[in-house]
């Protein structure tokens, strides 16, 4: 599928929402996509691609960004600590701010820089074991937390589980946001973008659909 399907079908989600044109943010999700799937999409004038490995994207794009101006980053995967200051240059967004340990070291980078990426928490609304993010019971306790130190968090993501229908768990996240006054929802990916804007996504994270199938091999 061609990206400028997905804007149409993104621009379509919206007006079906009743959702202001452009009020959705495509990340497009590059990672693991060979170099020339991403030009491609580069030629084509989009420029908010998401990542999920710090390595990955710090190794991937210094090249693409001394050929095309204003590129962003947003990463979308889990993050270490001891990769928090690296992220913290290269990223315009954090989507996996999943823990109160990660936590204090943004806030403490944030204090002695003087920056900081836009901040999404993640939440495990799943409640998967084998997954990021804080529960949906400690969501607005974490949220509280992060604010404490005096750490601007602009939003919400999920990842809902693969086998489950995702509106439940879109309408959660959403749910979620508005009882702590957040306004930003990162949510949808290739299959199910469309779902999630309809129920308030900000953000969505598509990769297969626009760069085609992963190949891990
Ligand atoms: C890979 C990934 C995506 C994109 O998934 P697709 O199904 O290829 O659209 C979105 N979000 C996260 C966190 C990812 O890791």
């Amino acid at each position: 599928m061609s990206l400028s399907e997905i804007r149409e079908r993104i621009a379509r989600a919206e007006a079906g929402a009743g959702r202001a044109p452009g009020s959705v943010a495509l990340v497009a999700v590059s990672k693991v996509q060979p170099p020339d799937r991403v030009a491609a999409v580069l030629d084509q004038g989009h420029r908010l691609f998401g990542e999920n490995r710090v390595q990955e994207a710090a190794e991937r794009w210094p090249p693409f960004q001394e050929r095309y101006a204003g590129i962003a980053l947003h990463l979308v995967g889990p993050l270490q600590t001891n990769k928090a200051r690296q992220a913290m240059e290269m990223f315009d967004a954090i989507h996996s701010l999943d823990r109160p340990k990660l936590a204090r070291t943004l806030a403490r980078l944030a204090q002695e820089t003087g920056r900081c990426p836009d901040l999404f928490v993640q939440v495990n609304t799943g409640e998967e074991p084998q997954k990021a993010g804080v529960l949906p019971a400690d969501a607005d306790a974490f949220v509280a937390e992060c604010r404490s130190l005096d750490l601007a968090v602009g939003g919400l993501m999920c990842i809902p589980p693969a086998e489950e229908e995702p509106s439940l768990h879109f309408a959660l996240l959403a749910k979620i946001a508005a009882r702590n006054g957040l306004d930003g929802l990162s949510m949808g990916m290739s299959g199910d973008f469309e779902r999630a804007i309809a129920l308030g996504a900000t953000h969505v994270r598509v990769g297969s659909a626009i760069f085609g199938e992963r190949d891990y091999g």
